[in-house]
């Protein structure tokens, strides 16, 4: 039996479902979770949507959002777990413990670097967002997309693509997007919410981020960084400033951007992200993480902010050069 009608006996015969992303959700994991959520309650099932931490304030103008769990508020088991747009396992971060609680892992994600952790795998390295690949799983499960899951899907498609901008972005992509548009969301709202909107503090934190800034290998390589102090000082939370290691790959001449972001002592996350050649999601494999070839992340531990930094342009020095 192929996977989507695997997944079809699933939804038609089990009940209880949790359903979850990745830590730090952005818009591809928010709209996603919150798109199944709308789709089982449709379909009459009793359902948990899981996010570790606060959810993020930007995104709670979607159905649903106002019902998401922290994991200590999850019941003893449920039928099904539902994991979308999650490389691996590790990701789930607090919310591993709902992998115990259910006896069936469904996996639907969009990673290259995916490990295939689910008991159903629907996994397409050429979506450009679990958004993308979810609407055409409702319409291969016979659903309706409602306006309340169209506004979910929107936000996914939209947040990978970066507003229908990166490579990513296909006709099928756009095609999907049409239809989506019919169901009369506010696609102007959540576009200006997701992109333009900023707090002040937001801006605040983007203006400390940015006085970190440092080039490296002939203007090729940009670095910032992101202290826990940042985030004290400026009031803000991570979200409310946006994309900031787009700042640093959208310089001119710039292939790398990297933002270097405090989690713990000595813990870093490491985002990257290239603008034309170089493959990302190679290095980030090299420390444990994953993600795509032009945005990927990984986390560090046990060294400085300048280990990591010296460490990783050894890595990207690498990588321009194969190509040049
Ligand atoms: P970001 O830099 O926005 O956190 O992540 C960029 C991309 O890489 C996203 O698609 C994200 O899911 C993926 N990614 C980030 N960190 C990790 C990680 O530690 N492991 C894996 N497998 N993927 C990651
Ligand atoms: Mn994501
Ligand atoms: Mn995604």
């Amino acid at each position: 039996m192929i996977d989507i009608e695997r997944l079809k006996l699933v939804i038609e015969t089990k009940n209880t479902f949790a359903v979850v992303s990745h830590t730090s959700p952005d818009g591809d994991s928010m709209g996603s979770i919150l798109s199944f959520y709308n789709f089982l309650i449709e379909k009459g099932k009793r359902v948990d949507v899981f996010v570790e931490g606060q959810v993020p304030r930007k995104y709670l103008y979607l159905n649903g959002a106002n019902e998401i769990k922290n994991v200590d508020l999850a019941q003893e088991s449920y039928d099904c777990l539902i994991v979308l747009d999650c490389g691996d396992l590790d990701r789930l971060g607090e919310c591993m413990p709902l992998t115990e609680k259910c006896d069936l892992i469904i996996n639907i994600d969009h990673h290259i670097t995916n490990t295939r952790f689910g008991n159903i795998n629907i996994v397409d390295s050429n979506a450009s967002s679990v958004g993308e690949m979810l609407y055409d799983i409702y319409l291969q499960l016979g659903h309706n997309i409602s306006k309340n899951i169209a506004e979910c899907l929107y936000t996914s498609i939209v947040s990978d693509t970066g507003g229908f901008k990166f490579s990513n972005t296909t006709s099928k992509t756009m095609n999907i997007v049409s239809k989506l548009l019919e169901k009369d969301i506010d696609f102007t709202s959540i576009y200006y919410r997701l992109f333009d909107q900023k707090t002040l503090n937001g801006i605040k934190l983007t203006s400390l981020v940015v006085s970190t800034l440092r080039t490296y290998l002939n203007g090729k390589v940009a670095i910032m960084n992101l202290t826990k102090e940042m985030l004290e000082l400026s009031g803000a939370t991570e979200d409310e400033a946006g994309e900031l290691v787009n700042i640093a790959r959208d310089i001119e001449n710039v292939e790398v951007g990297v933002l270097i972001k405090e989690i713990d002592k000595n813990v870093y996350k490491i985002s990257l992200r290239s603008k034309d050649y170089v493959d990302v999601k190679d290095i980030a494999l090299k420390y444990g993480g994953g993600g795509h070839v032009k945005a990927a992340g990984c986390t560090i531990k046990d060294k400085t902010i300048e280990q990591i930094e010296t460490i990783l342009l050894k890595d990207i020095e690498k990588s321009l050069g194969e190509v040049i």
